[in-house]
């Protein structure tokens, strides 16, 4: 479908959607999908554009109601599904799959996809079911667009590593595609929840990305003390708005912890501001010596996914 042509169609039914799938069948690109839960800022659409690359895509708008714990912000998440329908437009989306609760979570409804030990830390332990909710709905969406990319954002690290992991435990045929942190002009981190941050408190949830800062600048100084440089970012995070849930340094392969940091891992940090629950993380390869910025998993880049399929259009240059 063309860049201009007409408004991209909203999907409502799972049976709408493999219509269309099977319509897409026989193409020589992969049909990619993009789940969202839309409020499309910037970062998604980014994830859109490397998704627009490969070929074909869809992106899916659901505010899935199993990933918030009781007492989160299920009901007042933003929906603004036309605004998005506008975005997504512009960038030549085939479909936008909008489902209701009831159509992903079918009457009577009894199934969870459980993905175990990558899900115990960090927003594990303060997100009662989140990621049971995650994977759950993952699980759901892919058996329903049936895509052979899937395209999601680094800014939820740990939730990229349950991914690969689902995708490779049940078989799923679906390449994991991630797609780098959008970021405001401060370096705040995009989200759909900076929206109910006051100007005061966006200023203060600078802190965040700060403190990645501050654990990328003690490693390339040579740290490698894993308590040293978490207690660094956490006096960063120290200020009186913010209610820190975590501030940590683990290896990507389980995200467990060694006394002594080395290899691939990543910082994380998630503290809530105001009424907002924030996330950010930056992902480096530790050397004895060299410390470089490196992505959450090599095989999963765009660049990297770009050499192994034939492509739609040449991944914008950013991303390369
Ligand atoms: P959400 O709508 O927040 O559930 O996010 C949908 C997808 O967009 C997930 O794969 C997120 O990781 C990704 N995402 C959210 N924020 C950003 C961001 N700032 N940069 C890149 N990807 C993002």
């Amino acid at each position: 479908m063309g860049e201009s042509s007409g408004p991209t169609p909203i999907l409502r039914k799972a049976e709408e959607l493999r219509a269309l799938r099977r319509d897409l069948e026989g193409s020589d690109h992969p049909v990619v999908f993009v789940p969202t839960m839309g409020d499309l800022h910037q970062g998604h659409l980014d994830l859109v554009r490397i998704a627009r690359s490969f070929g074909p895509t869809i992106v899916s708008v659901f505010v899935n109601p199993t990933q918030f714990s009781p007492g989160e912000d299920f009901d007042r998440y933003p929906r603004r599904l036309e605004a998005d329908r506008e975005r997504l437009r512009a960038l030549g989306v085939d479909a936008i799959y909008a489902p209701s609760v009831d159509d992903v979570y079918v009457p009577g409804d009894q199934t969870r996809v459980e993905v175990r030990g990558l899900t115990d830390p960090l927003c594990g332990q303060h997100r009662e079911g989140h990621f049971l909710g995650v994977t759950t709905v993952c699980t759901k969406l892919f058996n329903i667009v049936r895509p052979q990319v899937a395209v999601f954002g680094q800014k939820d690290a740990q939730q990229c590593l349950v991914i690969h992991r689902l995708l490779r435990d049940l078989h799923f045929d679906i390449d994991l595609c991630i797609g780098p942190t959008g970021r405001a002009e401060d370096g705040l981190a995009l989200s759909s929840r900076n929206r109910y941050l006051s100007p005061e408190e966006r200023e203060v949830a600078r802190v965040l990305p700060r403190a990645l800062d501050r654990a990328q600048a003690l490693l390339e100084e040579g740290e490698r003390g894993r308590e040293l440089i978490e207690s660094a970012m956490q006096e960063v995070l120290a200020q009186p708005e913010v209610r820190v849930d975590y501030a940590d340094l683990r290896r990507v392969e389980d995200l467990g912890r060694s006394d002594m940091v080395e290899g691939r891992v990543v910082a994380a940090v998630a503290a809530t501001v105001g009424g907002a629950r924030l996330l950010d993380n930056r992902c480096f390869e530790v050397g004895r010596e060299r410390v470089r910025l490196a992505p959450l998993l090599d095989e999963c880049t765009p660049a990297h996914l770009a050499r192994r399929w034939p492509m739609q259009q040449e991944l914008p240059e950013e991303f390369l």
